[in-house]
């Protein structure tokens, strides 16, 4: 179905007949993979009578070659798959197969792309990009101390550096446009931390996608906000750039190297917010982070600080 989807890319008309021959089956065949295309990966296609067959728009597909070329100093090798369940899934598999850190997956899209706490991410074909690199972490605690918050600035770079305005971030790990979420991070790992361990920087960005009913919160993309369609080749080789600028910094200096930088871009300094922990709520008002990127919050007039994985901020109503 995928190479039908690659002839098409151009975006110019193609016969049925042309179509079916390079791929060596019928007309009707090609028609019923037409209508898979249609149906499994939301893409519209328009047929006119003499003419053939056309994408609606054309589609710029991931291509190593192309981010090796834009981000030569990413010399990791970059997996590309059509679909897969999670980048970050099969990063793992990777790891256990004895695939050697580092090295990048990618996806045109996920079928069960994850966030936090077993959440979802929606994931629709060739439209964002769903990310994860892996990286090798030889018994260095500091190496992981405030990792995801790190993550969180490059990939806040990688979005300024390709001008999308008023991006920030939000503790610990979503990358927002005001109040809407154009990323979200997601690390996991694997081994002992104290001793060899592989992390996996999850990232999915928002990107060209413009509409989706999967998101149960306020989201934006890259399109929306600036009005471009972005080629998605570039961010992967910018997002690239940026982590090993940022990880270099943390790991020579650890978190506090970059700690002024992360409160400078913290959106919700200041605010008052609750802080969700399961069922418990905390209401405080954010004093800011530590020097390993657990969050300062004010709470009753008393400075505590939080951290950990499974914890939420929301913005309360009076802030
Ligand atoms: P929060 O702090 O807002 O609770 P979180 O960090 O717990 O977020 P994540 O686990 O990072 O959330 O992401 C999962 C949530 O993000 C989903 O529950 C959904 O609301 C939202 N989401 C899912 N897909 C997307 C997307 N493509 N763009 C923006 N938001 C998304």
């Amino acid at each position: 179905m995928l190479t039908l989807l690659k002839l098409l890319k151009d975006g110019r008309f193609h016969s049925g007949q042309a179509l079916g021959a390079a791929l060596g089956v019928s007309r009707s065949a090609v028609w019923k993979q037409l209508q898979h295309l249609e149906a499994e990966l939301g893409l519209s296609i328009h047929k006119v009578r003499g003419r053939g067959y056309q994408l609606a728009a054309p589609l710029t597909l991931l291509d190593p070659a192309v981010i090796g070329q834009l981000a030569p100093s990413c010399d990791w090798p970059v997996l590309v798959f059509d679909s897969i369940d999670s980048t970050n899934a099969e990063a793992l598999r990777a790891i256990d197969r004895g695939q050697a850190a580092p090295f990048l997956v990618l996806a045109e899209r996920q079928t069960a792309g994850r966030g936090r706490r077993g959440r979802k991410w929606a994931s629709p074909f060739a439209e964002n990009i769903y990310y994860s690199l892996v990286l090798r972490i030889d018994g260095g605690m500091r190496q992981l101390e405030g990792l995801s918050l790190v993550v969180g600035l490059a990939v806040m770079q990688a979005l300024r550096e390709l001008g999308v305005s008023g991006v920030g971030l939000k503790w610990p790990n979503d990358v927002l446009v005001g109040q809407k979420k154009i990323a979200g991070i997601l690390l996991e790992l694997v081994g002992d931390p104290a001793d060899v361990c592989h992390v996996v920087l999850g990232v999915g960005i928002n990107v060209n996608m413009q509409m989706t009913d999967e998101v149960d919160q306020q989201w934006t993309s890259m399109r929306l906000e600036s009005g471009r369609v972005f080629d998605r080749n570039h961010l992967v080789a910018e997002l690239g750039t940026m982590l090993q600028r940022y990880l270099a910094r943390h790991q020579a200096g650890g978190f506090s190297a970059v700690h002024a930088e992360w409160e400078q871009n913290h959106l919700w300094q200041g605010h008052a917010v609750s802080l969700i922990a399961g069922v418990n709520q905390i209401d405080g008002e954010v004093l800011g982070i530590d020097t390993q990127g657990a969050l300062r919050l004010r709470v009753a007039g008393v400075e505590k600080i939080f951290s950990g994985g499974e914890l939420s901020l929301r913005l309360r109503n009076d802030s």
